[in-house]
């Protein structure tokens, strides 16, 4: 490449054209590609157990470093006839402005800003497609010129899917930071509109495809049908009521994939398309357990909001006394139990408490009691929160169990300590019309005693209140999550 540099002769800026002949380019860039994608796959399948996490996440950050090496030596010849040395300095100037803000952020979010940080992220993805649709339809290049009707349908999907990533996402940050709040947004006849947004949306892509090309009409066309794609994407998440986020950020992470496939096909970039549909699939996988794991339907979640039609029985008033409990109390009791088990939820996070958490098991280990946690899947704010937060303290993987290997053992246990969960233990969930029933939830009332770690008698992320706070066996331990662990610690 660099011999073809000097060599340029033309102009004064080398062309891309004057070492774009290099076959050897296309075969290492297609030679970079295959063993991205190779890692890509051993990151995801590393990523889906805790003791091969760091190794997937490793082979994840090699092949994006190859893919993007070899990205950017494609650019470099065989991007636009513009001067390699222009093109590799709009690369430098976006890669530098990506970079620094990435960074910035990376290194000021807090753990618990992961969620609404990620929603944001795929606003992004979905943005990016609408613009490499509108820019691949506006400036085909002679491929796509080739693929005619073909090229259009990648277009039309491609601004569609990403369209509504873009606002969909945008929405689930506003849920996720609690900038939204309030009862899930149920407009009369919701179903029958989203139904006639896609039927609307289908049939103007018949008549996209069949005008064929560049045109007045199509041009309009495909703006009509992004503002239709960009308000279908609001609507299907503010339909959602806060106990079913879960759901949707997994089903977001998958539309991100697809809306990333999209653009591959339109880019003609064949790694794109590979990293998308891995996203987009394993993010429905995700989306499909995630459903399982609320007893919900998947396909009713994904249609905006479900059972009750938003009917709310169970609001946030409180439901009779509860009992107040003090640090050293809980020592006591817990040197005399045999059995105990933590369940961990959101204010752990929060206060990451973690740490304090992973000492008490320990000294309780030490001391003969038998410890386990008890993990609901939604627990926090992210697929697997409290399983990362728990590694990272180093509490062993052994005794850390998720809800249905422990659900049924509840009535054998002394004392459940119940550190900053709330919606995830609460019994309201077997009441019908609940706006949380239906979810499966850790029986903690079912054991001897119950310790809950939280600040108030405020609600959990539904808005709903908990009647386990008032039940005979239920102590509420007021106060921060990790100072009310180290005062126990310190009791002990
Ligand atoms: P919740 O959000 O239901 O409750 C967390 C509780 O922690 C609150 O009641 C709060 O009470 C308490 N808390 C907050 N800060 C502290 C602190 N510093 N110390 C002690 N307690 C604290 O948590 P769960 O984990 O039980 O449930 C998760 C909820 O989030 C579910 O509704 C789920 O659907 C939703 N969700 C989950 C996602 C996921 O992927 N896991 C994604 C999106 C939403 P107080 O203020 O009184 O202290």
């Amino acid at each position: 490449m660099l011999t073809s540099l000097t060599n340029a002769n033309v102009s004064f800026e080398p062309t891309v054209a004057s070492i774009a002949d290099a076959g050897w380019v296309d075969k290492g860039v297609a030679l970079a590609y295959i063993v991205a994608a190779i890692l890509f796959i051993r990151a995801l399948a590393g990523l889906s157990k805790h003791e091969t996490a760091q190794k997937g996440n490793n082979a994840g950050i090699v092949g994006m470093t190859i893919a993007l090496v070899a990205t950017i030596t494609l650019a470099l010849t065989s991007g636009p006839d513009r001067g390699v040395l222009t093109t590799a300095l709009l690369i430098a100037v976006a890669m530098l402005i990506g970079a620094v803000i990435g960074i910035w952020k990376a290194r000021n979010v807090e753990m618990t800003g992961m969620p609404e940080l990620i929603a944001l992220l795929h606003s992004f993805v979905g943005l990016a497609a609408v613009l490499v649709g509108f820019n691949s339809y506006l400036a085909p290049d002679a491929e796509a010129e080739l693929l005619g009707g073909f090229h259009l349908g990648e277009v039309y999907l491609g601004v569609f899917i990403g369209a509504v990533t873009f606002t969909g996402s945008i929405v689930a940050y506003l849920k996720l930071s609690a900038k939204i709040k309030g009862a899930p947004l149920m407009l009369p006849g919701r179903h029958w509109l989203n139904l006639i947004a896609l039927i609307v949306t289908i049939v103007l892509m018949v008549f996209f495809i069949n005008e064929g090309g560049v045109s007045p009409l199509n041009t309009t066309l495909l703006i009509v049908m992004t503002v239709i794609a960009l308000v279908f994407g609001v609507h299907l998440v503010a339909a959602i009521g806060g106990g079913d986020m879960p759901v949707v950020v997994s089903m977001l992470n998958s539309y991100s994939g697809w809306a990333a496939a999209a653009a591959g096909f339109m880019l003609n970039n064949d790694l794109l398309i590979i990293t998308g549909a891995l996203v987009g699939s394993s993010g429905a996988y995700l989306s499909y357990i995630m459903s399982k794991a609320m007893n919900r339907s998947f396909i009713s979640v994904i249609l905006g909001g479900f059972g009750s039609d938003g009917a709310v029985t169970a609001g946030d008033e409180e439901q009779g006394t509860h009992q107040e409990i003090q640090a050293g109390e809980v020592a006591e009791m817990l040197k005399d139990a045999k059995r105990v088990m933590i369940t961990p939820g959101y204010g752990m996070a929060v206060a990451q408490a973690q740490y304090p958490v992973a000492d008490l098991t320990r000294r309780l280990r030490e001391a003969g009691v038998e410890v386990e946690f008890g993990i609901h899947p939604v627990a926090g704010r992210l697929p697997g929160h409290m399983n990362v937060l728990l590694a990272e303290a180093k509490v062993p993987y052994d005794i850390v169990k998720e809800l249905d290997e422990v659900n049924d053992d509840f009535p054998e246990v002394d004392v459940v300590l119940v550190i900053g969960a709330n919606d995830t233990v609460n019994p309201a969930a077997e009441e019908p019309g609940s706006p949380i029933a239906g979810m499966p939830v850790l029986k903690v009332w079912n054991a001897k005693d119950v310790i809950v770690f939280k600040r108030s008698m405020a609600t959990g992320y539904a808005g709903v209140q908990n009647p386990l706070f008032f039940k005979e066996n239920t102590h509420m331990l007021f106060g921060d999550a990790k100072a009310s662990v180290d005062n126990i610690l310190g009791a002990l």
